[in-house]
C-alpha cells in the first residue's frame, strides 16, 4: 500500500497505475489537445444513493483530474422529473465528500440547460434535422426494424420545417397530452446502429420537476441532454460505461449538427460485484419492500451502507485502484473489496476485547472483590496510539467456542483439565464444568497461576491464548453479524423466471443481543471500526432498541468465507 495517500487529491499521475483512459488523457495533454485542458465529469442521476459501482467512476473521473491538474464537474443528470428527489442530491454530495473528493464550484444540473437544449432542438428543426412525430411509443418501436432489418419512416417524417417549429412550440406550451407527440432526430431509419434510427429527443411529460417546477412539460431524453451538457461545460473527456459505446455516434452527431464544442466520449467496463446487485431499480425494491433496513443497511452495496458497515473510504479507493479500468466486462469477487478493508483496518483500527457468545468462567482461587488493571496496547504495531487498561476480576466471560468438553488434540483452547492463557493476563486451568438440567455447559470453574501474568516463567508454556471480558466491568453490547446479501453470485441473471428477491440470503444478518465488551468501548466513536481481538472488525453504530451500543461486523480477520465455499 505504498502509493496510497490519505488525501486522493494529493496523488500525482506518476503514482497512479496507468490504464487506457489515463494513457489517452496523458497523450492528449502532451499534444496540447483542448489547449492542454482536462475536464471530466461525474454525472449521477439523482434517483438513488451511490453504490460501489459509482465509486469506480468517481475514482476515475475525480482521480485523473486531480492527478493531471484538471477539473472534475459534478453534474446531476436530472432530465427525468418523475424519479428524482432532493434527498438523493444531498446524499450523493455527502457520499462524494466522504469518499474524499471535492468539486469546488463545479456543481451543475442538466436541468439548468433546459432552455439552451430547447433552442438547440429548434435549431435542428430549422435545419431539417428533427421533426415532430405523432406516432405512439409502441408504433415507433414497431417501425424501428431490427438488427437485421431496416426500420421504416414515420408518416410524419416529412412535415415542413414551419409545421415542426409550430408543433414543437405548442408541445412546450402544454397543448398536448403526455405521449401525444415526440420530437425525433431525422437521421436514417436504415442505419445499422439502431440508436441512429431517428431517436426520440423530447417527450411530453406534465410532471413537476424538483428544480424547474412546472415550467416545463417537455423533457429532453438522455441522448439529447448528455452530450450537449458535456459541451456546454467544455468537458474534454466524457467517460462513461461500455453500454454507451453504441450511443457514441449519436452523441457525436448532435454535437456536429449543432456545431458546438465537441467533447470526446470514452467507455470503460462497469464494475460488477458478486453476491450483490447494483441496479438502482433493484436497490429501490430492496428498500421499499423492506428486505433491508434502508439505503444505509450495512449489507447494501451503497456507499452509505458500506460506511455504516465500517468500510473506510481509503479502502474503497484502494479497491477501485486495484481492480483497474479496462474495456471488457468482468465480475469482481467481494473478497477483493474485503481484502482492501481488512488491510486498511489492520493498520488503523484500535484493538479491543469483546465476547459475542459468552460463557461464564469463575476463577475460584482469585480473591473476591479484587480488581487488577491489565495493560495492553491499543494497537500492537502502532505504539503512538497509546495503551489501554483492562479490568480483570474473579468472574469473566470467554467465548463459548473457546471451550470444548471433549476437545480433539489440535484444539489448543480450553477443555476439562486443560490450560489456556487469557490474553494480557494469566494462564488458567479448567477444573470443573457446570451444566444445566438440559446438559448444556453454563459455567466453568478454573484456577489461575499467579506467576504467569504477562510473560510466562521458564518452561511454562501453553499454546492457546483466548480473549475474555471481566463480568463485573463488562459493557453489554449488541453485535450484528453479516453474510452475503444474496445466495448466488449474480442475482436475477440466472435461471429462467427466478426473481432476484428469491435469491436473497435469509441468513444475511444475525443479531446477537447478549455480547460483552471491555468497558473502554463505552466511549466508542460511532462510525469507528475496532478490531475485536481474535474475532474480526466491528464498527460502532447507534443504539439498538434496548439502548445498547451496536457493533456492525465489518469484515472477518481472515477470508473465512472463501474457505467455506
Ligand atoms: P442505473 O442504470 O441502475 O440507474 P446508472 O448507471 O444509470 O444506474 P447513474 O446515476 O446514471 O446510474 O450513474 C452515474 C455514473 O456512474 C455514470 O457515469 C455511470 O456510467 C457510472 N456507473 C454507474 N454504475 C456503475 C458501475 N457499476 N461501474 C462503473 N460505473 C458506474
Ligand atoms: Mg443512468
Amino acid at each position: 500500500m505504498s502509493n496510497e495517500k490519505n488525501n486522493p487529491a494529493e496523488q500525482t499521475a506518476a503514482e497512479q497505475p496507468r490504464d487506457f483512459i489515463r494513457n489517452i488523457i496523458a497523450e492528449d495533454l502532451a499534444s496540447n489537445k483542448n489547449d492542454g485542458r482536462l475536464a471530466t465529469r461525474f454525472p449521477p442521476e439523482p434517483n438513488g444513493y451511490l453504490h460501489i459501482g459509482h465509486a469506480k467512476s468517481i475514482c476515475l473521473n475525480f482521480g485523473v483530474a486531480a492527478e493531471q491538474g484538471g477539473v472534475c464537474h459534478l453534474r446531476f443528470d436530472d432530465t427525468n422529473p418523475v424519479k428524482e428527489e432532493n434527498e438523493f442530491i444531498d446524499a450523493i454530495k455527502a457520499d462524494l465528500h466522504w469518499l474524499g473528493f471535492d468539486w469546488g464550484d463545479n456543481e451543475f444540473f442538466a436541468s439548468n440547460y433546459f432552455e439552451q437544449l430547447y433552442q438547440w432542438a429548434m435549431q435542428l428543426i430549422s435545419a431539417g434535422k428533427a421533426y415532430v412525430d405523432d406516432l405512439s411509443g409502441e408504433e415507433i418501436r414497431q417501425l424501428r426494424g431490427t438488427l437485421s432489418e431496416p426500420g421504416s419512416n414515420s408518416p410524419y417524417r416529412e412535415r415542413s420545417v414551419a409545421e415542426n417549429l409550430d408543433l414543437f412550440e405548442r408541445m412546450r406550451n402544454g397543448e398536448f397530452a403526455d405521449g401525444a407527440k415526440v420530437l425525433r432526430a431525422k437521421i436514417d431509419m436504415a442505419a445499422p446502429n439502431m440508436n441512429l434510427r431517428d431517436p426520440v429527443m423530447y417527450r411530453i411529460l406534465h410532471a413537476h420537476h424538483h428544480r424547474t417546477g412546472d415550467k416545463w412539460c417537455i423533457y429532453p431524453m438522455y441522448d439529447f441532454a448528455h452530450g450537449q451538457s458535456d459541451s456546454i461545460e467544455k468537458i474534454t473527456h466524457s467517460i462513461c460505461t461500455l453500454e454507451f459505446a453504441d450511443h457514441r455516434p449519436l452523441y457525436d452527431w448532435f454535437i456536429q449538427q449543432l456545431g458546438i464544442f465537441a467533447p470526446h466520449q470514452y467507455e470503460f467496463a462497469r464494475l460488477n460485484l458478486g453476491y450483490t446487485v447494483m441496479s438502482k431499480r433493484k436497490l429501490h425494491q430492496l428498500v421499499a419492500d423492506k428486505h433491508v433496513c434502508g439505503w444505509d443497511d450495512p449489507r447494501m452495496p451503497t456507499l452509505v451502507g458500506m460506511r455504516r458497515r465500517g468500510y473506510p473510504a481509503q479502502a474503497i479507493r484502494t479497491f477501485c485502484e486495484r481492480i483497474g479500468v479496462g474495456k471488457s466486462d468482468s465480475w469482481i469477487d467481494m473478497s477483493v473489496l474485503e481484502d482492501c478493508v481488512r488491510e486498511q483496518l489492520n493498520e488503523t483500527a484500535p484493538r479491543a476485547m469483546a465476547v459475542i457468545n459468552p460463557l461464564k468462567v469463575v476463577l475460584t482461587d482469585y480473591p473476591e472483590g479484587k480488581v487488577e488493571m491489565l495493560d495492553a496496547p491499543i494497537h500492537p504495531q502502532q505504539p503512538e496510539m497509546g495503551r489501554r487498561q483492562i479490568p480483570f476480576s474473579r468472574e469473566i466471560y470467554i467465548e463459548r467456542d473457546d471451550f470444548m468438553m471433549d476437545p480433539p488434540k489440535k484444539f489448543f483452547r480450553l477443555g476439562p483439565e486443560r490450560e489456556v492463557r487469557l490474553r494480557y493476563g494469566y494462564i488458567i486451568k479448567c477444573n470443573e464444568v457446570i451444566r444445566n438440567d438440559a446438559g448444556e455447559v453454563v459455567e466453568l470453574r478454573c484456577s489461575h497461576d499467579n506467576a504467569t501474568l504477562g510473560a510466562a516463567p521458564q518452561g511454562r508454556k501453553v499454546k492457546g491464548i483466548i480473549h475474555w471480558v471481566s463480568q463485573a466491568h463488562a459493557l453489554a453490547v449488541e453485535v450484528r453479524q453479516y453474510d452475503r446479501l444474496f445466495n448466488v453470485a449474480s442475482p436475477g441473471t440466472n435461471k429462467d423466471g427466478v426473481d432476484f428477491i428469491d435469491e436473497l440470503n435469509p441468513g444475511s444478518r444475525q443479531i446477537l443481543t447478549c455480547c460483552y465488551a471491555e468497558p473502554a468501548l463505552a466511549d466508542a466513536t460511532i462510525g469507528t471500526a475496532y478490531q475485536f481481538e481474535r474475532l474480526g472488525y466491528y464498527c460502532a453504530d447507534c443504539d439498538s432498541d434496548d439502548k445498547k451500543l451496536v457493533f456492525n461486523q465489518t469484515v472477518t480477520l481472515r477470508d473465512s468465507w472463501q474457505k467455506q465455499k
